[in-house]
Formats: C-alpha cells, sequence, structure tokens
C-alpha cells in the first residue's frame, strides 16, 4: 500500500486490470452447510480468494478462566494455509492473523446473542485456503454464514467488503494488484439491518472526501455480499442442501 508504481490501474475507459468497473465487486458465491463435524459451515469464493468457516458451540468453555456468566465466548480464529499465497506462508499465528482474529471477534460480538449461553464458548475458525486481497473480509462474510447455519441466534448477520483508492479513483473490493499498488483500502463491516458500523480499517492515504466516497462504496459492497449470505442460507433450508 502506498507504494509508487508505474503500473496503470484503470484505463481511459475506466475500466481495471481484471476489466471490472469502478463500483464493481469480484463474483462472490456462498455454500452453507459444507462440512459434517461442524456445527455449522461456509464455504466461500469471492474472486480468487477461497475460505471455509467452521463454527463449533455453543460448548464448554475452555479454558475455564475466558468463561463469563454474562454470555457465551466467542473465539474468533482467522488462519491463512501456507499454501494460499505465492510464497509458502510460514503456518501458524502472527501478528496480522492475530489482529484479523481480534477485530473480526468483536464485530461478530455486535450481532450474536452471547447472553442466551453464559459460560460456554462458540468457535468461530476460518481457514483461508486461496489469497487474493481482501480476506478478512470473506472470512467475517463466509463466518457470519457459518454461525447462522449452526443456528446460533444473532440479532442479524455481518457483511463486509473493502472500498479502495487504485490510481484516481475509489474503487469497490481491491484485487491484488490494486491491494499491492493502490493507495489506500478500506476494509468495512455493517449490521446489514441497522447500517451500523462494526469494522472499519484504512491502510494509506485519502482525502476526507475520499473517504465518505469509500464509505458509501464500502456499504454498498457489504449489501451486495449480504444477499449472497441470505441466498447461501435459502439454498441449505429451501433446497436441501448437503448435511
Ligand atoms: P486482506 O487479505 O484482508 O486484504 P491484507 O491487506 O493484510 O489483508 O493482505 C492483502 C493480501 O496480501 C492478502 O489477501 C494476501 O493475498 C496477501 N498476503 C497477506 N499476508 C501474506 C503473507 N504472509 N505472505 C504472502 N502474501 C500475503
Amino acid at each position: 500500500m502506498g507504494m509508487k508504481s508505474d503500473i496503470k490501474l484503470i484505463d481511459a475507459k475506466g475500466k481495471r486490470l481484471d476489466g471490472r468497473a469502478i463500483d464493481e465487486m469480484r463474483p462472490l458465491k456462498i455454500e452453507a452447510g459444507v462440512l459434517e463435524q461442524a456445527d455449522g459451515s461456509a464455504y466461500l469464493e469471492w474472486g480468487n480468494n477461497k475460505v471455509i468457516a467452521a463454527v463449533y458451540g455453543p460448548r464448554e468453555c475452555l479454558p475455564r478462566h475466558k468463561a463469563s456468566p454474562y454470555g457465551s465466548t466467542l473465539m474468533y480464529r482467522y488462519n491463512m494455509a501456507p499454501f494460499s499465497v505465492d510464497d509458502r506462508k510460514r503456518p501458524g499465528r502472527d501478528r496480522r492473523s492475530t489482529e484479523i482474529s481480534k477485530i473480526s471477534e468483536e464485530a461478530l460480538n455486535k450481532v450474536v446473542l452471547t447472553e442466551r449461553f453464559p459460560n460456554s464458548m462458540i468457535n468461530i475458525n476460518v481457514e483461508v485456503l486461496q489469497a487474493d486481497a481482501g480476506t478478512r473480509c470473506a472470512a467475517l462474510t463466509a463466518a457470519s454464514v457459518a454461525l447462522a447455519d449452526a443456528g446460533i441466534p444473532m440479532k442479524d448477520m455481518v457483511a463486509s467488503c473493502a472500498a479502495g483508492k487504485a490510481g484516481d479513483h475509489i474503487v469497490l473490493d481491491l484485487g491484488k494488484l490494486e491491494d499491492n499498488f493502490g493507495k489506500a483500502d478500506v476494509p468495512m463491516a455493517i449490521v446489514p439491518h441497522t447500517g451500523e458500523i462494526v469494522l472499519l480499517q484504512m491502510d494509506g492515504d485519502l482525502s476526507p472526501k475520499e473517504f465518505k466516497t469509500a464509505m458509501t462504496l464500502a456499504t454498498k459492497g457489504c449489501m451486495m455480499a449480504y444477499e449472497e449470505q441470505k441466498k447461501a442460507l435459502k439454498a441449505k433450508y429451501k433446497g436441501g442442501g448437503k448435511k
């Protein structure tokens, strides 16, 4: 981010490297209930991102000291597979995955009715199988579907999408080259029913006006993601999906 580059990210016709319009999202598809062992699960493809989310619980809280009499403890684990990126990624937790896990957990804490399950925990595991920019948004979007698939009561799902700046344009849902050579990335997550913002980060620099445009665009992206989330749940529960 913020790197100087000679790459032209937007052509004269306003098209992006992958042919998308400025406000166009990469193709997104989600399938609910893909794992036998998990209480709820989802598989998601968003452009070249591939993620799988698995939810377990509510179940006994271990370690015990993490248990709360006021509600269930959410434990969100974002993990990138070693084969998910060009160079092999060193397996296991690092600062980035710890940060993403923490903020995603906080976002979901705003919608899950944790107070219904005191002293328990709910584990949300997301594995990134293939990474191509925007994985934190992809992971959170999949995790919400997996939570719903597990039958965990929520106020609403959380829907997530990023906007950013490529060349001189504010664009929706940065691809990998746009992420690498663009000027800013603004991942966001909302509660679609209320419009409440439950995650907002920014990397790079934007003018206040550009930031507002990015927020508006990212909100639209979240709403598009939300439609796909609902579609995935309907397909499973109406169409008699797997499991
Ligand atoms: P996000 O995936 O949410 O956009 P970042 O902005 O941190 O998060 O990362 C952008 C992209 O950079 C990732 O989607 C991935 O393709 C790549 N990336 C992240 N971490 C690594 C890593 N350790 N090794 C190689 N590529 C990585």
